[in-house]
C-alpha cells in the first residue's frame, strides 16, 4: 500500500480506502470478509455515511479490537427517514444519528458536514447551529477533524473559503470533471445527459483541486468509477470504457487527492481495486480514452503523464500541477508549493519536443515548463 498526507491534517492515508456503503443490508460475514481484505492490505481510511443501525453495528463488530488501525469518515447530517438515506439539518435528528455513531466507534476521525451541494445547503450548515455543533464535537475530541462532502465545485469552493474545514470528500471522475459546473452530476448517472454535455475538464473543478492543494485541504474521493458507468461499454460517455485502474489513477492524479474510497461489497472487489498499487504505467494511462470526447479546453494539462518518458526525467504532470496552483495567485505562491516543486529536482528541459508530440490535449509543455521554472524556482 502507498500512503499520502491528507492535506494539512497531519494524517497519512492509504491511497485506496473503502467506502462501506455497499455492505449495507449485507450479512455480517460479508461485511467482515470485505473489511478483513481491506485491513490485510494496509487500508487505513474508511467511510461510514450510512445511517442504519444494523450496518453500523456490523462494521463495529467486524473491527473488533482493530478500530484504531483505521481512520473513519462519519457524516453529520446523514439520517434515515423511513429506511431511506436522507440529509437532515434538523438538529435533534442530526445529533441523534451522529451520537449513535460515536457510541459505536468511540470517536470519529473526520466528522463530515454531509452533502453541501447548493447555496441552500451552505446556508443551512454555516448560518445555523449545525456548524457550531460540529465545532463543539471537535473541541470535545469526539471528532478529530472537520471535513465535508460535496459534488458541486462552486459550493465546495465557498465551503473551503470559510476556513472552517480541513478536508473534503468530493466526487471525482473524468466524466464529472468534464461536465460544466452548472450541470448536476447526477444527471450523468441517471442518463439524463449524454456525452454531448462533456466539454473537457471544467475550469471550476480544475480550480477547486488547485485551491485545495494551495490551502492544504486534503481530498478523499467518491464515485470515482461514476457508479460503474465509466466501466461499462453500454454506459460510458467515451468511445470505450475506462478500466478500474484508469479511473483510480485519474482521481489520484488530481491535485490534493490523497485517497480514493471505492464502494466494495466483497473481498474479491477489494482485491481488484488494490491491484492498482502494482499496475504498470500503461495500465493506468487514461489519456487516450479521455481524448475521445469534445474538448473546449484544449491546451490545459489533465496530469495524465501520457507524454512521458522525458529523456531528462522531468515529471511533466507534476510540474503542471504545481504550475496550475501557482497561477491561482502568482503574487502569493505558498512556500509549500515551491518546496514541492523543488523536491521534483527537475533537470533542465532540452526542448526535444518528444512530449508535445505525445500529448493528446495540445498542451504547450515546453513553454509551460519555462514559465513554471520562472515562477517556482527561488
Ligand atoms: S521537451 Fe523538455 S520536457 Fe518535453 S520530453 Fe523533451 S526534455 Fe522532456
Ligand atoms: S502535458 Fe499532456 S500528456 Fe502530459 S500530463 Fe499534461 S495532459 Fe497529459
Amino acid at each position: 500500500m502507498i500512503y499520502r498526507p491528507l492535506g494539512n491534517t497531519g494524517k497519512d492515508v492509504s491511497i485506496i480506502g473503502l467506502g462501506l456503503e455497499h455492505v449495507d443490508r449485507k450479512p455480517y460475514e460479508q461485511v467482515k470478509e470485505t473489511m478483513d481484505a481491506a485491513l490485510a492490505h494496509g487500508i487505513n481510511i474508511m467511510d461510514v455515511f450510512m445511517p442504519g443501525d444494523e450496518v453500523r453495528e456490523n462494521i463495529a463488530k467486524a473491527f473488533g479490537t482493530r478500530r484504531r488501525e483505521v481512520m473513519l469518515q462519519g457524516h453529520i447530517g446523514a439520517t434515515d427517514i423511513n429506511q431511506q438515506y436522507d440529509i437532515s439539518r434538523d438538529m435533534p435528528t442530526v445529533k441523534k444519528y451522529f451520537e449513535k455513531l460515536l457510541k459505536l466507534f468511540g470517536y470519529i476521525d473526520f466528522g463530515m458536514l454531509f452533502f453541501i451541494d447548493s447555496d441552500e445547503d451552505f446556508k443551512n450548515v454555516f448560518d445555523t447551529e449545525f456548524i457550531t455543533y460540529a465545532q463543539q464535537l471537535k473541541r470535545n475530541g469526539d471528532i478529530h477533524h472537520i471535513g465535508f462532502s460535496s459534488h458541486n465545485p462552486v459550493t465546495a469552493k465557498r465551503v473551503i473559503e470559510t476556513g472552517t474545514v480541513e478536508m473534503m470528500m468530493f466526487s471525482v471522475n473524468p466524466a464529472f470533471d468534464m461536465l460544466p459546473a452548472d450541470r448536476n452530476v447526477f444527471d450523468l448517472l441517471e442518463n439524463k445527459v449524454g456525452k454531448e454535455a462533456l466539454h473537457g475538464i471544467d475550469p471550476h473543478r480544475a480550480a477547486l483541486y488547485a485551491l485545495c492543494e494551495q490551502k492544504g485541504i486534503g481530498i478523499t474521493t467518491m464515485k470515482s468509477y461514476g457508479s460503474g458507468k465509466l466501466l461499462s461499454p453500454d454506459h460510458t460517455p467515451y468511445a470505450r470504457p475506462l478500466t478500474v485502474h484508469q479511473c483510480t489513477h485519474y482521481a489520484l492524479s488530481r491535485p490534493a487527492v490523497a485517497s480514493v474510497l471505492p464502494g466494495c461489497k466483497t473481498a474479491a472487489e477489494m482485491e481488484q481495486i488494490i491491484a492498482y498499487c502494482t499496475a504498470t504505467a500503461a495500465e493506468r494511462d487514461y489519456a487516450e480514452v479521455l481524448a475521445t470526447v469534445r474538448n473546449d479546453f484544449r491546451g490545459n494539462c489533465v496530469y495524465c503523464s501520457h507524454c512521458q518518458p522525458c529523456p531528462v526525467n522531468i515529471d511533466i504532470a507534476a510540474v503542471h500541477r504545481y504550475f496550475d496552483i501557482a497561477k491561482l495567485d502568482i503574487k502569493n505562491i505558498p512556500p509549500s508549493i515551491k518546496s514541492h516543486y523543488a523536491s521534483l529536482q527537475s533537470a533542465e528541459c532540452i526542448n526535444c519536443g518528444h512530449c508535445e508530440k505525445r500529448c493528446p490535449f495540445g498542451v504547450e509543455i515546453i513553454k509551460n515548463i519555462k514559465e513554471a521554472t520562472r515562477l517556482l524556482k527561488d
